[in-house]
């Protein structure tokens, strides 16, 4: 008799919640953890960067008070302060955690898991052998670098050094301009740092809408922050003054100084030293292969978060969590898709999106139109004096469902909810444009958006409206399929 209906090994985003999960549909349930509860998101992730970068934004909310009418002397900023703060949340949330878990009866198993059969899994130390009717790989993903680039934690960082890094230094080259890099670029450049960003595609957040990346770099040149994209890191050196990062960008090559250099390319699998080949399970690249619930090719073994390779985000784990408890407790979650979660990403301006970018959509065989609005046409940007940035919406043509969210500017991760439910209902953008949004919100953005794919956006002339005869409003599209529509009640 098996010990556990579920085991999971890992407990970040994607393990712990689906452990509350899995306790609250009445499956007893082990958590393995090597390290602190919370995984990557908790520890050094999500919870610490967003700490510090708050830090960062009221710095520069500070430098912006004179032209609200707030002086004051002298403006000093503590960076060390700023990291204690973040682990102090850390430590708070982690707490958190580890309560919800032994409120849910949940076992928490200290130390490293491997599987060494469908049903087992071994923990070291101790030699205890964990059995479990399902267990669920959740060990996230590891931090890559470079080929021949060490990662020494002193010169050269990743994220991990970066967040605790106490004393501002005075240059810094940050390889990727990814989230993460982007994210550091900000946080650093506020703290008076010299930053330059290397990113080796043509864009800073290569997978966003392109719209979005050229603003995001028009915004990052204002602040200061040197942008090099379409250029590669061809070697990186270090000495007692600094580091060399050696750059070619085409055929011109060039060698940068800095103090530090910041390694943000990415993460690899944690799926070494599992036992996960000897169990047959399928693997590519080292990411494990999974369903749209999460099941691998063996049927008692299942793996969610980072370590399948699908979005790597925190939100994107959990939901996979859960995905696959309910479908291991016999109930009916709806399959997994990707296209439908948001990401976000927390620099200033803040970037966030949910869906197909404009080019996605067309090699995805959609005919797209889109509308745009800027944040300097909306009433609450105004007041805040945060202008920068805009919304664009991207629909199909045909049916006016919305197939991208993409948001550049002050606050706009907080929209996301909006776009995940318009996500789940395939709102079309004349739907969106008939919901009353508050005024005056940020919010009101997405609706004017919505109303551009039109040309109808109220706060913003665009001229001409070549596209509004070509697009069917919903009222005209379900009077042909003879059904009731949002807009017919707002008659
Ligand atoms: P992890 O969080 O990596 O957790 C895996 C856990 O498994 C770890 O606790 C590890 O110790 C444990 N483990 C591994 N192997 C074993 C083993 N053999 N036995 C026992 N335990 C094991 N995402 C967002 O959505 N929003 C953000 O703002 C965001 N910011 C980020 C900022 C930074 C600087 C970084 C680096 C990442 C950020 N992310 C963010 C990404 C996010 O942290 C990850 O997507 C998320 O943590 C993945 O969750 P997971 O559960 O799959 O894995």
């Amino acid at each position: 008799m098996p010990d556990y209906d579920v085991a999971i090994i890992g407990a970040g985003p994607g393990g712990y919640v689906a452990a509350i999960r899995a306790a609250q549909l009445g499956l007893s349930t082990a958590v393995i953890e090597k390290d602190k509860v919370g995984g990557l998101c908790l520890n050094w992730g999500c919870i610490p960067s967003k700490a510090l970068l708050y830090s960062a934004e009221v710095a520069n909310l500070f430098k912006r008070a004179p032209e609200l009418g707030i002086t004051f002397n002298d403006l000093k900023l503590d960076m060390r302060v700023a990291v204690d703060r973040s682990r102090e949340i850390v430590g708070r949330f982690v707490n958190g955690v580890e309560t919800l878990l032994k409120q849910n009866n949940v076992a928490l198993i200290q130390g490293t898991g491997r599987i060494s059969g469908p049903n087992t899994v071994e923990v070291e130390p101790g030699s205890e052998t964990v059995q479990a009717k399902n267990v669920i790989v959740a060990t996230g993903g590891m931090t890559r670098s470079l080929p021949n680039v060490a990662i020494d934690g002193d010169r050269v960082i990743s994220s991990r050094e970066a967040l605790e890094l106490l004393v501002p230094p005075s240059s810094i080259i940050i390889v990727g301009g990814g989230a993460t890099g982007v994210e550091f670029a900000y946080f650093y450049r506020t703290y008076g740092v010299e930053v330059t960003v290397v990113e080796f595609l043509d864009h800073l957040l290569p997978s966003e809408d392109e719209d979005i990346s050229r603003q995001l770099e028009r915004s990052f040149s204002d602040a200061g922050i040197n942008v090099r994209t379409g250029t590669r890191v061809e070697a990186i050196s270090v000495d007692e003054q600094g580091a060399m990062v050696a750059v070619a960008a085409g055929e011109k090559k060039e060698e940068l100084r800095s103090e530090r250099v910041l390694i943000g390319v990415g993460f690899g699998p944690a799926s070494e030293k599992l036992g996960l080949a000897e169990a047959g399970v399928e693997l590519e690249r080292g990411w494990i292969k999974v369903d749209d619930f999460c099941r691998t090719n063996v049927p008692t073994i299942w793996a969610v978060g980072d370590v399948t390779g699908r979005l790597l985000l925190a939100h994107v784990a959990s939901h996979q969590g859960v995905t696959a408890v309910e479908k291991i407790a016999g109930q009916n979650p709806p399959p997994l898709d990707y296209d439908r979660m948001p990401r976000a990403v927390y620099c200033q301006p803040q970037v966030a999106g949910l869906g197909l970018t404009e080019a996605q959509a067309r090699e995805r065989g959609y005919d797209p139109v889109s509308g745009r609005f800027p944040f300097r046409a909306n009433g609450k940007a105004m007041a805040l004096g945060e202008t920068d940035g805009f919304v664009k919406i991207v629909a199909d043509k045909g049916t006016g469902e919305v197939l991208g969210y993409h948001m550049i500017g002050h606050g706009v991760t907080e929209l996301l909810g909006e776009t995940s439910l318009g996500g789940v209902l395939e709102t079309t953008h004349v739907e969106l444009a008939y919901a009353t949004h508050a005024h005056p919100t940020l919010s009101e953005a997405l609706k004017e958006a919505a109303l551009a794919v039109r040309g109808e956006a109220i706060h913003f002339y665009r001229g001409g409206r070549s596209e509004r005869e070509a697009i069917p409003t919903a009222m005209e599209r379900d009077a042909k399929a003879g059904t009731a529509s949002v807009e017919r009640s707002a008659e």
